[in-house]
């Protein structure tokens, strides 16, 4: 057993078994042994590779959006760039730079970075170089005196997930308990109130609260300060009816319950569920679109063609198939979806129309 298997092996001794959510929350951000906490987990070495570490031209699309949406609000004065969940700071740099090759002047936002690892936090400091940055551990601190810009890449997937077991008394939660030093999925012998839509026996509901309360703390901001949003993530057509709570090492899918701290774990994200809650705090919701989608409405191959004019041929094989990683099918560019949050009356943001049928 490792050091987080034994410090949650004897927490369920003393106080009973965990839920799902309490599982994933101690071992993505235990702060002492944490999955994020305590590692770098991007790129090939890594444990799993996020758009903006596919290529450059992500981050920039997504910077290139974000100016255009505020652009589109009147450029106010005093705005507030905020990513969530920034991981080493890519999106972010690449983000700033194409503003600022594009304006030809400093990009006119305060940073903000919502991190919660320490480890991911230097490496993001290291990234955005010069730049005043100022990081919080969650939303609440976040200024309230103009309007404010979220971006989240693949940050609500890391939030954590409850997990239901459809039974012929109803849903109970599926609970983590510790047996013989493994850690094993058992039920709650208590049936649960969740609202899930009925299924048949043994099939898995998701719900995730936490998901929930970031995202009514992010429609308040807008609603109140102005701003818009942008969430991307995967998804999964059968949500909430269906068991994606998933571990990732090494690139590969491993036991959720095995080696705590020591896997990336996520599950994917119901953005119906999300958008609906952002709509009843009173902002407009636009989407999901396809990743695929929205990078083809925002110009990716076009910035493909130009970063190749100057590429080597190597440079060029490796531009196309990021391309292609990020829009295909086959990719990132349909499990991927984007939603995006703006105060209501303002025009759909680029990407987001509706086109007429
Ligand atoms: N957006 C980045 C990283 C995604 S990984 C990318 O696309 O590459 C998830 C990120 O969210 C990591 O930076 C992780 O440390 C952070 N994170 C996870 N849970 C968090 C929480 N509850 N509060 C703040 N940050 C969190």
């Amino acid at each position: 057993m490792n050091a987080l298997a034994k410090k949650l092996a004897a927490r369920i001794d003393r106080d009973g078994p965990l839920s799902i959510e309490d599982f994933m929350a101690v071992c993505l951000l235990d702060p002492e042994h944490g999955y994020y906490t305590t590692r770098d987990p991007f790129g090939a070495p890594g444990d799993f590779i996020t758009a903006p570490e596919v290529s450059q031209m992500f981050g920039e699309l997504i910077g290139l959006w974000l100016w255009s949406v505020w652009q589109g609000a009147g450029a106010p004065e005093n705005t507030h760039l905020v990513e969530l969940g920034p991981g080493r700071g890519t999106l972010m740099a690449d983000a700033l730079r194409a503003i600022e090759g594009a304006t030809r002047q400093n990009a006119p936002f305060c940073l903000h970075l919502v991190e919660a690892s320490p480890t991911l936090r230097q490496h993001q400091r290291v990234t955005l170089g010069q730049r005043t940055v100022t990081w919080h551990d969650d939303l609440d601190s976040l200024p309230v005196d103009g309007p404010v810009l979220f971006v989240a890449n693949e940050f609500f997937d890391a939030l954590p997930v409850r997990q239901y077991v459809a039974t012929p008394q109803g849903w109970r939660e599926r609970l983590v308990t510790c047996r013989d030093g493994a850690f094993e999925a058992m039920l709650s012998p208590d049936p649960s109130m969740i609202g899930l839509p009925q299924a048949p026996t043994g099939r898995v509901g998701e719900d995730a609260p936490v998901r929930l309360s970031v995202m009514a703390a992010m429609a308040e901001r807008i609603a109140q300060q102005g701003g818009a949003a942008l969430i991307i993530d995967f998804t999964d057509k059968a949500l909430p009816i269906v068991d994606t709570f998933q571990a990732v090492r090494a690139h590969q899918f491993a036991d959720r319950l095995a080696d705590p701290g020591e896997a990336d774990l996520a599950s994917a994200v119901d953005f119906p569920v999300l958008a609906e809650a952002a709509v009843k705090i009173g902002v407009a919701a636009h989407g999901p679109v396809s990743q695929g989608a929205l990078l083809t409405a925002l110009g990716i191959e076009a910035r493909c063609t130009a970063l190749k004019r100057n590429a080597s041929l190597e440079q060029v094989a490796a531009l196309d198939a990021a391309l292609s990683r990020l829009v295909s099918p086959q990719g990132m560019g349909e499990d991927f979806v984007a939603l995006a949050l703006l105060p209501v009356g303002q025009p759909a943001p680029a990407g987001f129309e509706v086109l007429p049928t």
